[in-house]
């Protein structure tokens, strides 16, 4: 549950309705995944099994497919206000969110929710953030660690709110999630892979020289 802000907190675009020019930065930074070259869509949105998509397997040079690195920094998507942070040390979920604009006139708001994602020790709730500032990493630590795929899942959430006397926003529920991929990646269709039985290479240095 999202807590109750303060309206002076509030100091994010607003706009009718979302769209990918509210992202300005990407949550993991590709250029040092090695040989990254794309995407792939491992495990997408799926509105009642998982509703958000896993950033976690991606192509590299040859057509290999390669996982996300132990330790992968997560950055955060846009400027915005953390409004949820959850340590492992403290919930059994790592868990980061950051609202990231606000449709006054309807009276919700966007925000980008990272789990399985371990806060650096300097993100703090209704802290604000930056696009593109590092906010957490992965690690076999979390809840999110299956079987050597270390993974990032993202979602969006739309969440409608009321204000009170007093100037605090109030939020009913958890909000509604919806497939981030458009969000994330327009105008790019990201090749399906199932990835279940699938075991991503080490990154070892003998991988790292077979691999490269
Ligand atoms: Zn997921």
């Amino acid at each position: 549950m999202i807590p109750p802000i303060a309206k002076n907190l509030i100091k994010l675009p607003s706009a009718e309705r979302w769209s990918s020019e509210m992202i300005s930065h990407q949550p993991v930074d590709t250029a040092k995944l090695p040989r990254f070259k794309c995407w792939l869509n491992a495990y997408g949105f799926d509105p009642r099994y998982h509703r958000g998509f896993d950033i976690f397997a991606y192509k590299g040079a040859e057509g290999v497919v390669l996982g996300l690195p132990n330790g992968t920094r997560v950055f955060s998507v846009a400027d915005g206000l953390i409004i949820e942070v959850k340590d492992t040390e403290l919930s059994y979920f790592a868990e980061i969110g950051i609202a990231i604009a606000v449709n006054k006139e309807a009276g919700s708001l966007l925000s980008c929710v990272y789990k399985h994602a371990r806060p650096s020790p300097d993100i703090r709730l209704l802290s604000a953030v930056k696009g593109g500032e590092l906010i957490g990493s992965l690690s076999d630590a979390d809840d999110g660690y299956v079987d050597g795929k270390y993974h990032l899942h993202l979602e969006f959430r739309e969440t409608r709110f009321k204000m009170t006397e007093d100037g605090f926003l109030v939020f009913d529920d958890e909000g509604r999630s919806f497939d981030p991929e458009p969000l994330l990646f327009p105008g790019q269709s990201l090749e399906k892979k199932d990835t279940r039985s699938w075991r991503p290479p080490v990154m070892d240095a003998y991988n790292l020289i077979k691999y490269w």
